[in-house]
């Protein structure tokens, strides 16, 4: 589904991503880890195009998507979620909910309070999967809540079901766990294990809590300081030499 190939991207001095490169099959659930700096958030950044890669391709289900244009991703099935919440905190979580859908055609302009005609049955078939998202997400009690003042793991969810309204085929999430209590982050990975087959995601998990993401993704792919330098099945990764002293500086 997605080829990143020997991947580079500079700011000024400094190399974010040197030659990364790794495959995503359909289906899969892949964690991509490595120390604070790594170039982790800058690849998603990437596959986003919210950053121009300086050198290295990327194809998603055979697109170049270096050519497509950064308004054009969710159109394509990508959707993501940010490590400092984007959420807006003056919406309703409905509302910020309804924004994930603003490349659903009129429909989703329609729901977020633009009045064109003739997009009724489009509008309720979208406000029905707000509805099913946020039941889905246990979000329906807080819907008509602003999206401030709510327990920080509910807020995790609202992003979570903004991402998914937005029918994704390929969903990015920048460390959804961080933050969140024990018990929170085993719900939520009971949560994402689930919605993975019902919404027939691909997945990438960007994420510091090594619990969760060894115990939730198929495949790890390891960066430090730019560079790819481990990648394979959970127990093999957290065994490499190279990895620990990634981590800990020292093998
Ligand atoms: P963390 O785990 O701390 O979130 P990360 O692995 O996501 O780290 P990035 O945020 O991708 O790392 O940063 C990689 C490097 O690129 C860092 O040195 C960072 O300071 C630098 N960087 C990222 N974005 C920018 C930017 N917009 N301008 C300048 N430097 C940047």
């Amino acid at each position: 589904m997605l080829e990143v190939h020997d991947l580079t991207v500079r700011f000024g001095g400094i190399t974010a991503l040197d030659g990364v490169g790794f495959d995503v099959g359909r289906g899969e659930m892949v964690g991509l880890i490595g120390p604070n700096g790594a170039g982790k958030t800058t690849l998603f950044n990437c596959l986003t195009r919210r950053y121009d890669a300086d050198s290295g391709t990327v194809t998603y289900e055979g697109r170049d998507l270096t050519a497509v244009p950064p308004h054009a991703i969710a159109e394509l099935g990508i959707a993501r979620t940010f490590q400092n919440l984007g959420l807006f905190p003056r919406l309703s979580v409905r509302d910020n909910v309804l924004v994930g859908a603003h490349h659903r055609g009129r429909a989703g302009f329609l729901s977020a309070g633009l009045r064109l005609p003739g997009v009724r049955r489009e509008e309720r078939a979208l406000h029905a999967d707000a509805d099913a998202v946020l039941d889905r997400l246990g979000l329906t009690g807080v819907s008509g809540h602003l999206a401030t003042g709510l327990p920080f793991g509910t807020l995790k969810r609202v992003e979570l079901a903004r991402a998914l309204i937005g029918r994704p085929r390929l969903l990015l999430l920048d460390e959804p766990v961080n933050g969140l209590s024990a018990s929170e982050v085993d719900e939520f990975a009971g949560t994402l294990g689930a919605i993975r087959s019902e919404y027939d995601l691909t997945v990438i998990v960007v994420e510091h809590h090594m619990g969760f993401v060894m115990g939730i993704c198929e495949r790890i792919v390891c960066l430090d300081f730019g560079r790819k330098i481990a990648e394979g099945p959970p127990g093999e990764v957290q065994r490499d030499p190279g990895v620990i002293e990634a981590y800990l500086g020292t093998a």
